[in-house]
């Protein structure tokens, strides 16, 4: 080999070497940037995984929160229509009940009774044993007018202080009377028991039925059913008096 052809081997070798440590070089850039790429993966991964959790915890707090405002609405929805005192539901859920009983009653050509009860003498309770008393005999009261509705459909409302009322869908006059006796007749013979009180109190009743007669509306239903609990109390009390539509 000539001298040139000596050197230009060489140059042509040191080349091939720069070359080789380049492509070295050029490898760990490679491997290093593999290495950079995958930590970067692994941190969105772990921020990611981080803010799924965060988001599901937040779903979860929420989701309870909605719970809680459901159930409070509830509870404010409940009160809105029920009598504090007895549990029954109110004059003012009344008022909405007896119109749309009314236009059910019409639409379908069902009966609708009304039944209005009274309890006898109450302000000689009051007056005997006291207020508290008094109060306690209209939740005992209560219980016994609820426990006398058989039906879902069949609502009590307490609609004043010591009067109540029940609404009986799909019931005709005979029905509501036998209902009111029925109640009439085991009031008369329970005792109600509380703390030294231990005394009976009898009820008066008053009943009307539409049944789609001409000219009939829920305030002349209520006002006959009421006409005809004055005259139960005028015949002496402890009875039921009813009203029929001709
Ligand atoms: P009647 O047989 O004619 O119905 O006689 P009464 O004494 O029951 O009737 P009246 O309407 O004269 O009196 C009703 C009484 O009911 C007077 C009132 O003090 C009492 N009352 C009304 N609301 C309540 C209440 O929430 N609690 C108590 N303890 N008494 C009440
Ligand atoms: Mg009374
Ligand atoms: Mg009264």
């Amino acid at each position: 080999m000539g001298l040139f052809a000596f050197y230009q081997c060489r140059a042509t070798r040191r080349q091939y070497q720069k070359k080789d440590l380049e492509l070295k070089q050029a490898i760990t850039d490679i491997e290093q940037s593999k290495v950079a790429l995958q930590a970067l993966v692994e941190e969105q991964k772990q921020s990611q995984d981080l803010l799924e959790d965060r988001v599901q915890e937040r779903t979860l707090e929420l989701n309870i929160t909605l719970q809680e405002l459901e159930s409070v609405n509830q509870e404010l929805e409940r009160k809105n229509v029920s009598d504090e005192l007895t549990g029954l539901h109110n004059r003012r859920f009344y008022d909405q009940k007896i119109q749309a009983e009314y236009r059910r009653s019409r639409r379908n050509l069902t009966p609708l009774s009304l039944v209005i009860i009274d309890i006898d003498h109450f302000k000689s309770v009051n007056d005997t044993y006291g207020h508290l008393v008094g109060d306690q005999c209209l939740i005992w009261l209560s219980k016994h007018i609820q426990k006398s509705l058989k039906r879902s459909t069949d609502k009590a409302f307490r609609y004043g202080g010591e009067e109540f009322c029940l609404i009986l869908p799909d019931t005709d006059l005979t029905g509501a009377i036998a209902l009111a006796e029925k109640l009439r007749e085991t009031i008369a013979t329970e005792h109600f028991q509380f703390e030294q009180a231990d005394f009976s109190v009898t009820i008066s009743c008053g009943v009307s039925t539409y049944q789609q007669q001409n000219d009939v509306t829920p305030e002349q239903l209520f006002s006959v059913a009421d006409k005809a609990l004055y005259k139960a109390k005028h015949n002496g009390r402890n009875q039921t008096q009813y009203h029929q539509f001709t």
